[in-house]
């Protein structure tokens, strides 16, 4: 009874309401997208090099195959059964190394303590009843230093403003006796701090909040078109200076790092139960005594924070299968016809990118910010 109760209430989990939206577009896209939700530099700073990696809610698996890319260990879960055969199929005719089940984040079937990373981007706050129980399953699920990556919506300016019209407009319909609509739920906003609030709920530790995507924000005010953040633009430049400034709570994503403390951690470097507590004192992540040494350990010191390397590109040409000679072996080499520079602003083959020493000091200083509008199947 309770069951269909909130079905009637709720589409954030409809399976078919997602299955649909996801049909209308395709994985190339979704990866050409680049940085419209403005949260690859948090996301290649904190994801795991040693051990397995999920995302939680992959949608058309935007990440997962980044990520893949990288050689991150990363498998994408959906509950959508025919987004995921899609994924199957593509990855094949396109040649792509990437993993997706089916799977149900509230109930993973991977054991207890077992993964060293659980991503989760824009899936947690369609929970009508909170995001309590996803977090709970995310949990378990990591080891012990394990690193959780959530992200949801936030209250940016605009949303604000439309959550206030729509109030006014409220109460303007009933003060004259008309009917108020209320509509189905489909997701919660929630800001870094509540974001935070729900997370340490969970028993994970924070290490780093905030919000981002300034950018979008500006996009959604435009009816998400470009009108407001084209280059030079007040918008365009506004974001750009305070993407990572004291202004940035107003973005439309709250972005959360936490770790799974414990006594004894798995450490972010090398994957071995060798850090402590103390560690997460200093670092953003778990480091034990030997990796401290290591130049990528200062990228994760806690005043180090996540941020693009240069100004936001906007729509740029797609740039396919361009010759390059990689900035890191020197030989010859050719881009890839969807990655196209994998968003770094210096050019590394395909081999070195899977180097964890080479992509931790891309992404954590070459990261080039990249926004492109989404491209529907059949535009
Ligand atoms: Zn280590
Ligand atoms: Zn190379």
């Amino acid at each position: 009874m309770t069951g269909n109760i909130r079905m009637a209430e709720s589409i954030g989990q409809d399976e078919n309401v997602w299955s649909d939206e996801w049909d209308q577009l395709t994985p190339e896209s979704e990866i050409r997208m680049w940085d419209f939700y403005g949260l690859r530099h948090w996301i290649a700073k904190f994801i795991p090099r040693k051990g397995k990696t999920i995302e939680a809610g992959c949608g058309l698996g935007r990440y997962v195959f980044y990520f893949s890319e990288m050689g991150i260990n990363i498998e994408g879960v959906d509950f959508s059964q025919p987004t995921i055969d899609y994924l199957n199929e593509w990855k094949l005719k396109n040649r792509y190394d990437a993993v997706f089940k089916k799977g149900n984040i509230l109930n993973l079937e991977y054991p207890d303590n077992s993964l060293s990373g659980y991503i989760s981007l824009g899936v947690i706050e369609h929970f009508i009843e909170g995001p309590q129980n996803a977090l709970a399953e995310a949990y378990r699920v990591l080891r012990p230093g394990g690193i959780a990556i959530i992200s949801t919506p936030s209250v940016s300016f605009y949303i604000l403003y439309q959550k206030i019209r729509k109030k006014v407009k409220n109460i303007v319909k009933r003060t004259l006796f008309r009917k108020v609509i209320t509509e189905k739920f489909y997701q919660y906003w929630y800001r870094p701090g509540k974001l935070k609030k729900f997370i340490e709920g969970s028993g994970l530790h924070i290490t780093r909040y905030g919000s981002a995507d300034l950018l979008f924000a500006f996009c959604e005010a435009g009816n998400y078109t470009e009108k407001y953040i084209k280059e030079g633009t007040f918008g365009y430049k506004f974001s750009n200076k305070h993407e990572n400034g004291i202004l940035n709570f107003i973005g439309a994503q709250s972005i959360t790092v936490s770790v799974k403390a414990a006594e004894k951690m798995f450490c972010f470097f090398c994957g071995e139960l060798k850090s402590n507590q103390e560690s997460l004192s200093r670092f953003d992540v778990p480091v034990c005594s030997e990796c401290e040494c290591r130049d990528e350990s200062k990228y994760y010191k806690k005043d180090s924070v996540a941020r693009y390397c240069a100004p936001y590109i906007i729509n740029p040409p797609v740039k396919k299968g361009e010759k390059f000679i990689c900035n890191f072996c020197g030989k010859d080499s050719e881009s890839s016809d969807i990655f196209e520079d994998y968003g770094f602003e210096k050019k590394v083959c395909s081999a070195c990118l899977k180097i964890p020493e080479i992509n931790i000091k891309l992404s954590n200083e070459s990261v080039k910010p990249v926004w492109r509008k989404r491209m529907e199947r059949n535009a």
